[in-house]
């Protein structure tokens, strides 16, 4: 029987991610049923690891029998010691940055990279390293089932380029490719990217694991 996994995220971003990688892996991905009516668990580990846990463990809950999958992900960058890694998505916010209640569109990104840029005015190119981090977990029925971990190494460009992707991909530089995140296509991401690699590692734990 083909593998099912049901993703709990409303991110477009990481479910385009996530549908493509497991389509190359012959594995049906789709979202979580009703997961827009679900409240959101607050993210109040201090990991990856523990954010996607209590993710998973928290939407399992929601659908009796279904193998859920969470992530977590984010940016570490070395010169700011490893931030904004779990508070990547409100790294702005947590700077007094956000959208006003009336804006039309979500810029989040906008403003996120927007204050990256600001951190990163001083450091020298030879100090700008950077990873992004995805830990993935699958859970079933309030159970952890697997969970994998992936990362890929880029420098903090000092000006956006590109204009795929989501999140910091504009301004994250993949020195083997000579392009940013934003500038690769999507099935290229996929073979490269934390989020790509870690789906790989917990497709072949989940496809070995449910072997009888
Ligand atoms: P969370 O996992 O929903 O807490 O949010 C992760 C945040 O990290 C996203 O909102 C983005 O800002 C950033 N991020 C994670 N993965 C990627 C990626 O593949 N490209 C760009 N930004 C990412």
């Amino acid at each position: 029987m083909p593998l099912r996994l049901f993703a709990a995220t409303t991110s477009q971003g990481k479910l385009r991610d996530f549908r493509a990688a497991a389509a190359a892996f012959s594995t049906d991905l789709d979202p979580l049923p009703g997961l827009s009516a679900i409240q959101a668990p607050e993210e109040t580990g201090a990991t990856f690891a523990a954010n996607a846990t209590l993710k998973a463990l928290y939407y399992s809950r929601f659908a009796p029998g279904l193998l859920v999958v969470a992530d977590d992900s984010g940016l570490e960058v070395d010169a700011l010691n490893g931030d904004p890694g779990v508070r990547s998505a409100r790294f702005a916010a947590d700077a007094g940055l956000t959208d006003s209640p009336d804006a039309a569109t979500d810029n989040t990104d906008v403003w996120n990279n927007m204050v990256l840029l600001q951190r990163m005015a001083t450091v020298p190119p030879g100090r700008r390293t950077a990873r992004y981090r995805c830990v993935l977990v699958a859970a079933r029925d309030g159970e952890v089932v697997n969970s994998a971990d992936g990362t890929v190494e880029g420098t903090i460009l000092e000006a956006p380029r590109g204009t795929g992707g989501f999140g910091y991909d504009p301004l994250f530089y993949l020195p083997n490719l000579d392009m940013t995140m934003a500038e690769i296509d999507l099935e290229t991401k996929l073979s490269i990217s934390h989020r790509g690699r870690a789906l790989k590692i917990l497709l072949a734990n989940l496809h070995v694991d449910s072997r009888p």
